[in-house]
Parts: C-alpha cells; structure tokens; sequence
C-alpha cells in the first residue's frame, strides 16, 4: 500500500558526484569541532591530542556549492569555515583502523557555515550550539569526488578566499584527528550508513563575510566550493 502523507514529506537533500549521473543522497552530517591546532588555538582552546567531538546539521541544511544565498537572520556575526568533507557510501560500526577508510565513497570540500555569535554565546552557558550551527543554508558543498578518482587525501592544500583575498591556509596533514581516526570513533557511537557526511573541521583563519561577499574554497586534488552572498537589500 501507498503510504498517504499528511503533510508532504521532505525532499531528499543530494550532492552531485563527479562523473556520474548519479547523486548522492544526504542522511545524517556529523561535524567535527577544533580539529586543527592552529584553529582550536584561535577559538580560546588548548589544542590537544585528545577525543574528537561532534555537533551535527540537518540534511536540510545542504547548499549546492555555487549558490547564492541571503545573510542568515539573528546573527552580526557569520561565519566561514573550509572543510574536507567525507562522503560514506558503506554501512560501517565499531570500525578497525585497517578498514576504516573502506567505508568512505568520497571526498569533497564543505563550508561549515556558522553563526559565531549565537554558537558562543551558547558556549559560555554551556548550552547546545544548534542556533550557532544547525540553520538554513549552513551546509555548503563541492561535488564528491570518488575514492576511485583520488584515494584519500591525507595532505595537501585546504584554503579559503573571500573576494579573492586568502583568509584560510593550512595542510590537511595538520588534522588533529584523521578522517580515519574520526571514522574509528565516531562509528563507535553510530551505525553509520550509506549518505553520512563527516565535515572534518577547519583551519586557523575563521571570519565574518558580509552581504555581496564572494567565498571560494579549495582543496588540493579535492576541487573546490564556492558561496555568494546576496548584496544587502
Ligand atoms: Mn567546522
């Protein structure tokens, strides 16, 4: 039988994948916090070797890179932040460093969008980041590349410009957690399944972008993402 809905249910959040017709279809995105020294630095933190930590956005946050998109409500304070993002494309739980990387069908670059304000403020009162992180919009992303096309990149340049001024420059060897260290951990907690994205975290070099700005992401062998922001009404 049909299932009837009583409201329309949700599209189906994709990301487009290099050389084929077909996409890739969002389920959960799992972000990483302060995964590089430098940046966990910049955030007031000791950056250390220690456990990596999660916060996640709803798939309906995803943004196809190239778009154009108006200034997010309620905050002053909004965000960039480059990432090399992991596409999983194989159900993995309680993975084994040896087969981690397995699980992983892709890579592509990500904008971690963030409210820095609201995400702070909420820090302070130790509360959830969610109105920092988790909004409309938040989740920009390149096309995957395939794992068959590039491996997986464990070095390389990871940068971000904004109206073509460089703000984010950084190795992906700097990662505090590896995509597969990452991958070990967070598939100690979940199952994770086909349609996960891990967003890995970002370098030093966070900032505010204003209306009419232009941001434009690469990543060595990776490609790149890039977002405009709509000019101030
Ligand atoms: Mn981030």
């Amino acid at each position: 039988m049909t299932t009837r809905y009583i409201v329309p249910p949700p599209a189906v959040a994709t990301v487009p994948v290099r050389g084929h017709g077909a996409v890739f279809p969002v389920n959960r995105i799992f972000c990483v916090g302060r995964n590089y020294a430098a940046h966990a630095a910049e955030m007031g933190t000791q950056p250390d070797k220690e456990e990596p930590f999660y916060f996640t956005k709803s798939p309906s946050t995803i943004v196809a890179s190239g778009a154009t998109i108006a200034y997010p409500p309620e905050t002053a304070n909004y965000h960039y932040e480059m990432e090399l993002v992991a596409a999983i494309g194989a159900p993995v739980f309680r993975a084994s460093p040896d087969t981690a990387l397995d699980a992983v069908l892709g890579y592509a670059c990500g904008l971690d969008m963030t409210r820095r304000d609201l995400q702070l403020r909420a820090r302070e009162k130790q509360r959830p980041w969610d109105l920092g992180k988790d909004f409309e919009q938040s989740a920009v992303m390149g096309e995957i590349v395939p794992v068959t096309e590039i491996g997986h990149p464990t070095s390389g340049l990871i940068e971000l410009k904004v109206n073509g001024a460089v703000r984010q420059s950084a190795d992906l060897s700097d990662l505090i957690n590896s995509v597969k260290e990452v991958i070990v951990h967070l598939s100690r907690f979940y199952h994770l399944v086909p349609g996960d994205l891990i967003y890995t975290g970002t370098p030093a070099g966070v900032g505010p972008v204003l209306p009419g700005d232009e941001i434009a992401g690469r990543i060595d062998h990776v490609g790149e993402v890039t977002l405009r922001l709509a000019p101030a009404a």
